[in-house]
């Protein structure tokens, strides 16, 4: 059985203070709550504490949005794993479309990350993804086998298992209109061929990927149907308390 998840992905959005009443906002809903998914936070890295703090006791799991490869240095700007894990980071967002569009992340650096990430605790949740011109250019596949080949370079099947994928089209980020059912099915059909090409031919079946891209209570229930897709990593919607208990209400385990 496959890991399903509905994890939160807050940006550059909530102050310390904000951040730690929305996230307790969230653990009073999910209370009596009992849902077959995973509840990831991924708040910025200065909420982490806060946050980690306001979900004490509950469902939720606490996540970061980026990492660095090296174990420590002068990387000005930079965290650590280990600075992570003794937050108490279970998860971490590697290689979003938005680092790799505005900070320079390529398929090299993200492969860095994940192989780091691995020899730790935390589970990585590696995005993929094409862009509008790349859709419109009839190279979708293409591009997420090469995220997916350069990505996952190195990294036996075993531990490919570990990772969480993500497939976030970027031209469906925060654009309030998600990629149609259809798209989502077959590109999450061709993610999970694709694995099996990386020295087990099952691997596909194993591995819990997740859609993201303008999920909202309105649409998370016909995505999470969705055979080949388990779960959701969710921006703007999961900011407030309300839309995200709503879309952990209604999505389909
Ligand atoms: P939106 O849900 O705001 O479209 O963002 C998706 C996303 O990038 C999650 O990582």
């Amino acid at each position: 059985m496959r890991r399903l998840f509905l994890v939160g992905n807050w940006k550059m959005h909530l102050t310390p203070k904000e951040a730690h009443r929305v996230a307790k906002e969230i653990k009073k809903g999910l209370a009596n709550k009992n849902s077959p998914y995973e509840i990831v936070i991924c708040p910025p890295f200065v909420d982490l504490h806060p946050v980690k703090n306001a979900i004490e006791g509950s469902q939720i799991h606490l996540g970061a949005q980026n990492v660095h490869w090296e174990n420590e240095g002068a990387f000005t700007g930079e965290i650590s794993v280990a600075m992570l894990e003794e937050v108490g980071v279970q998860y971490v967002i590697v290689g979003h479309s938005e680092r790799r569009k505005y900070f320079c992340e390529t398929d090299e650096t993200v492969n860095l990350k994940l192989k780091r990430v691995l020899k730790s605790s935390i589970t990585p949740i590696m995005c993929i993804g094409e862009t509008f011109e790349e859709r419109n250019e009839g190279r979708a596949k293409q591009v997420v086998s090469r995220q997916l080949t350069k990505g996952l370079q190195g990294i036996p099947p075993n531990e490919i298992e570990r990772i969480v994928i993500a497939y976030e089209p970027v031209w469906a980020i925060g654009t309030g209109v998600s990629a149609s059912i259809e798209d989502i099915d077959e590109m999450h059909q061709f993610i999970r061929e694709y694995l099996n090409n990386f020295g087990d031919d099952t691997l596909g079946e194993r591995v819990s990927i997740l859609y993201g891209g303008s999920v909202k209570p309105e649409n998370v229930g016909k995505i999470t149907k969705i055979n080949h897709v388990d779960g959701a990593l969710i921006g703007g919607a999961s900011l407030k308390p309300e839309s995200f208990l709503r879309i952990v209400d209604l999505a389909n385990g």
